[in-house]
C-alpha cells in the first residue's frame, strides 16, 4: 500500500541569475512498512526529497500526497500538525542535550507525545537497555546516535527519516545504527526511508532508489530482503 506519492516533484533554488535545480521532475511512490534507501552523489537532490516529503520544507511545483492527505496543500500550521504527529527525524549530527542522560533526552519526547514508548522501551529497541543513566559525552558516537533513534521513534511516528545518519560514524559503526533503523523497520513497521553512502544497507533494505541530478536514475527491489540479525 502506497503512503507517499509524488508527481512531478521540483524544486528550484535561485539567488540572483542564478538557478539551482535540486528536484526536477519526481515521480515515485513509497509503501507503508518499507525500508527504502536514498543513494546518488552529493547534491543529487536527495536531501531536498527528504526534507519536503517530512514537511520540513516545500516544493516550487509538483505534489506529495501521503496517504489520501495532499501535504503540498497544507498550511504551514497543517505542516507543523503533520510533522509533530506522524514524523520522526534523524540527522548526521544528533544534537542530543548534553546534560541530561540518554533516558532524559529521550524523556522529553514521550512527556508531551500523545501515545508515546517509554523512554526504556525506545532505547531497549535500539540496544542501549544498559546506557540509560549515561551523558552523550560518556557515550560514543554510534550510540548517541541510536539515542537520537530512539528519541526520534519514542512517539510511534509512521514514518522515520534519516538523512545521512551515518554521516559521522566509521562504517563498522555505521552498520550498527542502520541495523538499529532495519529492526524498528521489522519489528514496529515503521515506514523509513535513509540516505546513506553506507554500502552494507542496500541488502537490508526492501528498495534502493538512486537519485542523479533531481531525477530519479534507477530504483531497484530487493525480492529477499535480508533480515536484520
Ligand atoms: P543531496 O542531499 O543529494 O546532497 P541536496 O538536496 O542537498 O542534495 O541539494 C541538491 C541541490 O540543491 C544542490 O545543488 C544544492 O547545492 C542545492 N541546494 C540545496 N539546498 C539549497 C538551498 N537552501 N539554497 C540553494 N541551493 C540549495
Ligand atoms: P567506540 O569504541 O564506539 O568509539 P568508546 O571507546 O568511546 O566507543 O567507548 C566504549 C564504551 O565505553 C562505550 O559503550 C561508552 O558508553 C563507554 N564510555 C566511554 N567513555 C565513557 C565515560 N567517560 N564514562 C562512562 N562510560 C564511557
Amino acid at each position: 500500500k502506497a503512503i507517499f506519492r509524488t508527481r512531478e516533484l521540483t524544486k528550484i533554488y535561485r539567488s540572483g541569475d542564478v538557478e539551482v535545480r535540486a528536484l526536477n521532475g519526481v515521480d515515485i511512490t513509497l509503501y507503508e512498512g518499507e525500508m527504502t534507501v536514498l543513494l546518488g552523489p552529493s547534491g543529487s537532490g536527495k536531501s531536498t526529497f527528504l526534507n519536503i516529503v517530512g514537511g520540513l520544507d516545500t516544493p516550487t511545483s509538483g505534489s506529495v500526497h501521503f496517504g489520501d492527505e495532499e501535504l503540498t496543500a497544507y498550511s504551514e500550521r497543517q505542516l507543523t500538525r503533520y510533522r509533530r504527529d506522524h514524523v520522526g527525524f534523524v540527522f548526521q549530527f544528533y544534537n542530543l542535550i548534553p546534560s541530561l542522560t540518554a533516558w532524559e533526552n529521550v524523556a522529553l519526547v514521550t512527556e508531551v507525545a500523545r501515545d508515546p514508548m517509554s523512554p526504556d522501551e525506545a532505547l531497549g529497541m535500539v540496544d542501549l537497555g544498559d546506557r540509560m543513566t549515561h551523558f552523550p559525552a560518556q557515550m560514543s558516537g554510534g550510540e548517541q546516535q541510536r539515542v537520537a533513534i530512539a528519541r526520534a521513534i519514542a512517539k510511534r511516528p509512521e514514518v522515520l527519516l534519516c538523512d545521512e545518519p551515518t554521516g559521522a560514524l566509521d562504517s563498522k559503526t555505521g552498520i550498527l545504527v542502520l541495523e538499529a533503523l532495519a529492526k524498528i523497520n521489522d519489528e514496529l513497521g515503521t515506514t523509513t526511508a535513509v540516505i546513506t553512502h553506507n554500502a552494507a544497507i542496500q541488502a537490508i533494505a526492501h528498495r534502493v532508489v538512486s537519485f542523479i541530478d533531481g531525477k530519479i536514475a534507477q530504483i531497484k527491489t530487493n525480492e529477499t530482503r535480508i533480515r536484520p540479525s
